[in-house]
Order: C-alpha cells, then sequence, then structure tokens
C-alpha cells in the first residue's frame, strides 16, 4: 500500500530528492504548498528543535505524516556559527551572495588550517502530530571554506565550500555527484534504512 507523506518545505529540490528515494519504500512524498500549510516558525535552538517543529506544524496542518529537514554549516574558527542561522546568517533579507560575502570577511586573514567546517543535515519523521518518538537522522559533510569563491553549481554556501575528497569547491561538482556524498544524502541514507 502506497503510504501519503507530507514533506514540510517548499523547495523543489529537496521535493524531487525525497520523491525519488522514498518512492522506492512505499512512500508518496506530497509538498506541504499542496495542502497550503505555511512554514513553521523555526523558533528552536538545534537542528533537530527545528525540523521537528517543522514536521509537527506540517502533520497538524494536514492529519498525515511528515517529513522535515534542517540544515546548515557549521564553521569551527566561528565556533560553530553560522549553524541553524545559516539562511539568515547576513540578516532577514539575507541572500546566498550576502550570507557568502559576510562569512569570507568573518575569516579574513585566517590560515587555511583554522577555515574547517561542516554541513549539517537533520531529518526528521513524524507518524502524527503528537508522535512521541519521531524518527531522526543525521548526516554531516566535512570541508573547509574558501578564500574566493568558486563554481556556479548547488546553492547557499557551496561556492566556497572546499570538498577535500574532490579537491574543489561544492559548487564544481555534478548534481549527482554532490547528491551522493553530501550531508543530506548521508542523512537520508539513514532514514531509509530506519524506515525500511
Ligand atoms: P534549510 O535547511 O533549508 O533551512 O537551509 C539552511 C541553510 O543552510 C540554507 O539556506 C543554506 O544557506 C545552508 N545550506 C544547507 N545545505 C546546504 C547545501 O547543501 N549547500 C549550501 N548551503 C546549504
Amino acid at each position: 500500500m502506497i503510504q501519503q507523506v507530507v514533506l514540510a518545505s517548499s523547495n523543489p529540490g529537496k521535493l524531487k530528492e525525497f520523491q525519488q528515494l522514498l518512492a522506492g519504500v512505499g512512500f508518496e512524498v506530497l509538498p506541504q504548498s499542496h495542502f497550503q500549510v505555511t512554514d513553521a516558525e523555526e523558533t528552536g535552538l538545534s537542528f533537530v528543535e527545528n525540523a521537528i517543529l517543522k514536521a509537527r506544524n506540517a502533520c497538524l496542518a494536514t492529519g498525515l505524516p511528515a517529513l522535515a529537514d534542517d540544515s546548515g554549516i557549521e564553521v569551527d574558527y566561528l565556533n560553530g556559527q553560522p549553524g541553524i542561522y545559516s539562511a539568515r546568517y547576513s540578516g532577514t533579507q539575507a541572500t546566498n551572495e550576502s550570507n557568502n560575502a559576510k562569512l569570507l570577511e568573518a575569516l579574513k586573514g585566517v590560515p587555511s588550517e583554522n577555515r574547517g567546517a561542516r554541513y549539517q543535515c537533520v531529518l526528521v519523521f513524524m507518524r502524527h502530530s503528537e508522535d512521541p518518538t519521531p524518527l531522526i537522522c543525521q548526516g554531516s559533510w566535512e570541508g573547509s571554506i574558501l578564500e574566493a569563491p568558486a563554481g556556479d553549481g548547488g546553492f547557499g554556501y557551496d561556492p566556497l565550500f572546499f570538498v577535500p575528497e574532490h579537491n574543489c569547491a561544492a559548487a564544481e561538482l555534478s548534481k549527482d555527484e554532490k547528491g551522493r556524498i553530501s550531508h543530506r544524502a548521508k542523512a537520508l541514507k539513514a532514514l531509509l534504512a530506519q524506515l525500511q
């Protein structure tokens, strides 16, 4: 039997990824926009809390199980910032460009050995809005912050994120390659294992 699940995101890229992967385990993934669900306020202090808030909001509004993700980048020299604030690092009107400019400025003059960073992704699957044991999966992707942007693929911080195993920026990887090794790919793999 096919089970419908709401994706607590309006990002079409994420929707496609989740639809492809979860079709194989009997889930039909529908975007929350399909049900006119409005975005939850991300008031948590961790990726886990924010992903739970988003999933619960989607369950409450639709009565269906929900899947949510929360992700960001942690920079060692900045004690893990911007972290959960990655999307809004440079303010409420932040763009990828303004976030990247702020990050480069914050790391100006910092030597390469101190520019370590990682992407984090937490995925939460809730069976219903009061699910006391949601499935929680996590994936991280280790790298470092370049001194200047490179590449035009991906999104967000990808032009600044150096991927040691490929010796290039994440924005220089093909979509397929990023989809195989990213923080999101790892979290999804863990979720699939739990769902199966
Ligand atoms: P959210 O999980 O959609 O709320 O995204 C959080 C923010 O983290 C994004 O807006 C990006 O700034 C950053 N981020 C998360 N994943 C990636 C990635 O794969 N590449 C680049 N930036 C990312």
